[in-house]
């Protein structure tokens, strides 16, 4: 599974467009002027990178497509997998095969979701608590699993109401309200990088 492509942004002579490519090109392909040997208005800066290995990523809800990643098979906020890391690094998920504690490499390419802005460290021992207690709970069976009424969202919208944070608990009601605060922000800054990245694997450079 392939890491930060490192997109490159940059802007020579055009005010308005913004040009999005793998490397600088030789000439501007505004004005044909060679761009190594002239000063550009926006000097190339590396487009941020929004996937995270989610091991590296303690106490925070991770999500990632069903089947494949991101940059090549993600479609639409529709085929999401949802997760939960603890402050060692394990990902507790649960599907098909019932629930599991991994460090498992098909999270590599994965999105943060953040949900609590000050995480200090009794938080995140509270944290680690209540997801094990939860995953330890008889509902996150394989037979139980049903795609629509109990299912990955089922799951970690348990552990997050059992937290039993006043902040958080308005958009745990189902996971709609959930999606809409917290998951569809996230997902359209990946959407946009990986169309990005569709689009330089056919063309040498974008303008936007
Ligand atoms: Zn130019």
């Amino acid at each position: 599974m392939m890491s930060d492509p490192g997109i490159i942004c940059y802007q020579h002579c055009q005010k308005k467009e913004k040009v999005f490519s793998f490397k600088l090109p030789e000439i501007c392909n505004f004005c044909n002027v060679e761009l190594s040997n002239t000063e550009l208005r926006i000097p190339p800066f590396r487009v941020p990178y929004p996937f995270k290995d989610a091991t590296k990523e303690m106490n925070t809800v991770v999500i990632k497509p069903t089947y494949g990643d991101f940059l090549h098979n993600y479609k639409n906020s529709t085929d999401l997998h949802i997760g939960v890391t603890d402050s060692k690094g394990f990902i507790y998920e649960y599907d098909v095969n019932g629930i599991t504690r991994s460090k498992n490499e098909t999270w590599l390419q994965s999105l943060p979701i953040k949900v609590i802005d000050n995480m200090n460290s009794l938080l995140k021992h509270h944290w680690d608590e209540v997801l094990y207690i939860v995953y330890n709970q008889d509902s996150w069976t394989a037979e139980r699993y049903d795609s629509e009424e109990h299912n990955c969202y089922s799951f970690v919208l348990t552990f997050l109401k059992s937290l039993h944070l006043q902040d958080l608990q308005p958009y745990l009601y189902n996971k709609t309200m959930f999606c809409q605060q917290f998951v569809a922000p996230q997902a359209r800054i990946a959407a946009k990088y990986i169309s990005l990245f569709r689009q330089l694997k056919d063309q040498n450079i974008v303008v936007q």
